[in-house]
Formats: structure tokens, C-alpha cells, sequence
């Protein structure tokens, strides 16, 4: 029985509701731990509440009995630890590393959600359910490849969790699993405080900034040269976009200045560049500071 879930994710700094009895609950035990599967709820948008499917994932559906989950993810990012035990949500399928025993090796998570177009995921609840996997993943000694979507995992038959790329989530729970920038990152900061660049060497965060800021009008006139350009013979842009990689990857770039270079880069779009596949490989080769920014518009193309 996983009795340490809602300290798991209690411990990344989550807020967690424990279900009465959920440490009991189940279809007998898990076999083990092999990953963590991603659904959704496929509850209407317009059943008020945070997780209004809690009822469903604990007592059933009329087709299959509940638990069907071993947890739920609110809306708001609020984790609902319902089952300890073996919950029935994976169905019939298969994934390399884990067989064809879901239920019995997979973390399965209900985030409240429709799976309908028209209804981007909200921020904190996307962020929570990067977060509380990347927390799982790690107490249970497993990789960011573990991160499985039931879509992955039954392609023919199921769509969820809807709107998400399951290659960008588990470079978001990736980055979670290396460690994060702290909570408001280098802009709460004083401007005389010394800084780190990602080469060792200290500066203060004032010179930091301006030197960051040269980076990323370096990459906005990078990509407003790719957007000109479409070499031929380069249809994708590949020497183009690994340029820019380039230049990201050196520079050590804060979260507003991406959304302020999304901004930007929205401006541009209308003229060809392929934003969603420059951010992928952007966020590819970064680290966690600015690959969860990218990531995150990414996100945000793929629920509009
Ligand atoms: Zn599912």
C-alpha cells in the first residue's frame, strides 16, 4: 500500500486533502511502483467545485467499480489522495518499461478536467500536476520518463490527458526533478545582491540583469532574422534554430524576461516562424529556469 502519497506531496509543498480511509482503500495492494500515469476527469466544466469528480473516482462509475484513481488533482492544483491501494485506471495497454499490468505498477492521477477544447488547463493546476510527479517520480527512485499519458499508454482508445504533449510534460517534471530556481527567482532580489552567472562568476544581480537583457533582444533579432529568412534548403529552420539555442543556452534568462520575449515572439508569429517548434528545442537544451517558461507557453498553443 503507497501509505506515503500525501507526505510525498505534502513535502514538495503541495496542498493536499487526505480522503477518510484512503490509506485502506483499493483493490487489494500494488505490486510495485513503476511510473505515473496522467488521465483526465472527463467531468463537464460546468460542475462547480474543485474536484467534483471525487465522488466518481472513489465509488465508481456504474461500469466499473471505484477507486479509480489512486489520486485527483483539483483544479486549483489541490492533490485528493484517494487510494493507497490498487485503483482500476489504466485498462488494457502497455508501456515498455512498465508491461501490461498498469493498475498494479502505475501512480494513476484524475486531474479535474473535461477533455474538451475551450478549456485551457489552468496554470496551477498544470504546475501542481508537474510538481506532485516529479515528487512521486523521485520518492519512488524513477525518472521523468516514467511520466506516462493513458493516451500513451492505450493510444487507440483514449485521449487523455487532453491538449497536453506528453514529451514537453516530462520535460517539465524533468526540470522539477533537477531542482528549481526559488520562489520568485531573481526579480525579488535586492539589485546590490551578488549573482551567479551560469559560467561561476559573481556579479551583482543589477549587472546581471543587463546583461541578461542583452541576451534576449540578441534572441529577439535572432528570430526575427529566422522569421525573414526560411532558408531554402532549410525548410525547418535547423541552422537557424540551433543558432539560437545557442545563444539561449548561454545566457542565464529570469522568467519575465521570457514572458516579455513571448511577448515578442507573439508579435512575430503571424509571419511563418514556428514558435511552438523553436520553444520545444529551446526547452530541450535549457535548464530549469527558462525551459519552464517556454515550456509553459508551449502548454498554452496546445489548450488554445
Ligand atoms: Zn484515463
Amino acid at each position: 500500500m503507497l501509505t506515503n502519497l500525501a507526505d510525498v506531496l505534502r513535502n514538495a509543498g503541495l496542498k493536499v486533502v487526505e480522503v477518510p480511509g484512503w490509506k485502506t482503500r483499493g483493490h487489494g495492494p500494488m505490486s510495485g511502483v513503476r511510473g505515473v500515469l496522467w488521465h483526465h476527469t472527463a467531468t463537464s466544466a460546468k460542475v462547480s467545485g474543485d474536484y467534483p469528480s471525487e465522488r466518481v473516482v472513489l465509488e465508481g462509475n456504474g461500469t466499473t467499480d471505484g477507486p479509480l484513481c489512486n489520486l485527483g488533482l483539483g483544479r486549483s492544483g489541490t492533490w485528493y489522495v484517494i487510494s493507497a491501494g490498487l485503483a482500476y485506471h489504466a485498462g488494457t495497454g502497455s508501456h515498455p518499461a512498465v508491461g501490461t499490468n498498469g493498475n498494479g505498477y502505475l501512480i494513476g492521477i484524475e486531474a479535474e478536467h473535461p477533455g474538451t477544447a475551450g478549456n485551457p488547463w489552468p496554470a496551477e493546476q498544470l504546475d501542481s500536476y508537474r510538481r506532485g510527479t516529479a515528487a512521486l517520480l523521485k520518492a519512488y527512485g524513477l525518472g521523468a520518463d516514467r511520466l506516462i499519458g493513458h493516451k500513451e499508454w492505450a493510444p487507440a482508445r483514449k485521449i487523455d490527458p487532453y491538449g497536453l504533449d506528453m514529451k514537453t510534460e516530462r520535460a517539465h517534471v524533468e526540470n522539477y526533478l533537477r531542482g528549481s530556481p526559488a520562489p520568485g527567482g531573481i526579480e525579488s532580489m535586492a539589485l546590490d545582491t551578488p549573482w551567479k552567472d551560469t559560467y561561476g562568476n559573481t556579479q551583482t544581480v543589477q549587472g546581471f540583469m543587463a546583461e541578461t537583457q542583452r541576451d534576449l533582444n540578441e534572441i529577439h533579432a535572432a528570430l526575427l532574422a529566422l522569421q525573414k529568412s526560411r532558408i531554402p534548403g532549410d525548410p525547418n529552420m535547423t541552422n537557424g534554430a540551433n543558432a539560437l539555442m545557442d545563444t539561449v543556452a548561454r545566457a542565464s534568462i529570469t522568467y519575465a524576461m521570457v514572458q516579455d520575449l513571448h511577448r515578442k515572439v507573439d508579435e512575430l508569429e503571424t509571419g511563418g516562424v514556428d514558435v511552438d517548434a523553436v520553444a520545444a528545442r529551446i526547452a530541450e537544451k535549457l535548464g530549469p529556469q527558462i525551459a519552464e517558461a517556454v515550456a509553459n507557453k508551449i502548454a498554452e498553443r496546445m489548450a488554445a
